[in-house]
């Protein structure tokens, strides 16, 4: 289905905004080792050595870096599979695209709808080991030689970590699999007083911070080039001008984008320090 690529030439840096998820039970988060959003995970430091799985290539180095790099994969496809009907918002996904191809050195990125699943009903609430087993059997799009994959399930439902005060809106399974919650994401939108761009925002902003993740960030992996972690909350950055923030797991992120907090906020809604982190990997010879 919808299918949409953006290559290098002509870009512009894009700005957003935007938004994320929601917890507020990362002490109760159960094992698989994935975790509430690869942020909090303890174990989710770089596997140095890790082979790359993706198209012919084994190097040795850890697959973040391949994220960011130019090689060994110049190109980069999240390969999105849906359940219930929930495919990418088509603006959402071309302001991903060129978003990461103005931050990572690939020579295009593309967001891919793969599959469509039948949805499991509002009312559903998905455990971290369903999750991670339907992404390990869905996500497998392939790809050319020379191409890099990150793969994302959109699902209806919800997460079984949810709380009465935190709804979860996106997982991330180190270091290949995302989570986005759409039906939360709907229904939270939904019950205030948000107007529907800042949903669209919200659902932008979901994606980034899980990417971040995948990147990295907060020394998730990735090597901090200052200090920005807020190591008492895991992966997650200082400032709450950084859309790794940890307070935008919850619904403070709403309450950010209701102020404008990253209405102009270039980069993906990355602060310098974050960007300086990739940078460091994306620019190193
Ligand atoms: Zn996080």
């Amino acid at each position: 289905m919808s299918t949409s690529r953006v290559r290098r030439a002509g870009l512009c840096p894009l700005l957003l905004a935007t938004l994320t998820l929601v917890s507020g039970c990362e002490e109760t988060v159960p094992s698989p080792d994935p975790v509430p959003d690869a942020g909090s995970t303890v174990d989710a430091g770089a596997p140095p050595g890790e082979p790359v799985p993706d198209a012919g290539s084994t190097v040795n180095a850890p697959r973040f870096e391949h994220y960011i790099r130019r090689q060994p994969y110049p190109r980069m496809v999240l390969e999105v599979d849906g359940w219930g009907g929930y495919t990418p918002t088509a603006s959402v996904a071309d302001r991903l695209q060129r978003g990461l191809l103005g931050l990572l050195d690939k020579e295009s990125v593309e967001v891919r709808f793969d599959q469509a699943f039948p949805g499991k009903g509002a009312d559903y609430a998905w455990s971290n080991e369903e999750l991670l087993r339907l992404a390990e059997e869905t996500g497998r799009l392939e790809v050319p030689v020379g191409t890099i994959k990150l793969h994302v399930l959109l699902v209806d439902g919800h997460s079984a970590m949810d709380t009465q005060d935190g709804k979860v809106l996106g997982l991330a399974f180190p270091w290949t699999h995302m989570v986005l919650f759409r039906k939360t994401l709907d229904t939270v939108c939904g019950k205030g007083p948000l107007p529907s761009p800042t949903c669209t925002e919200a659902e932008l902003g979901v994606w980034v911070h899980e990417v971040g993740h995948q990147l990295g960030l907060v020394a998730n992996g990735l090597t901090m080039v200052g200090p920005h972690q807020d190591a008492a909350h895991g992966a997650h950055d200082t400032s709450d001008r950084c859309i790794m923030y940890w307070a935008y797991e919850g619904s403070g992120i709403l309450d950010a984008l209701g102020r404008g907090l990253f209405g102009d906020v270039p980069n993906l809604g990355f602060d310098d320090a974050c960007l300086a982190d990739l940078n460091a990997v994306k620019t190193r010879p």
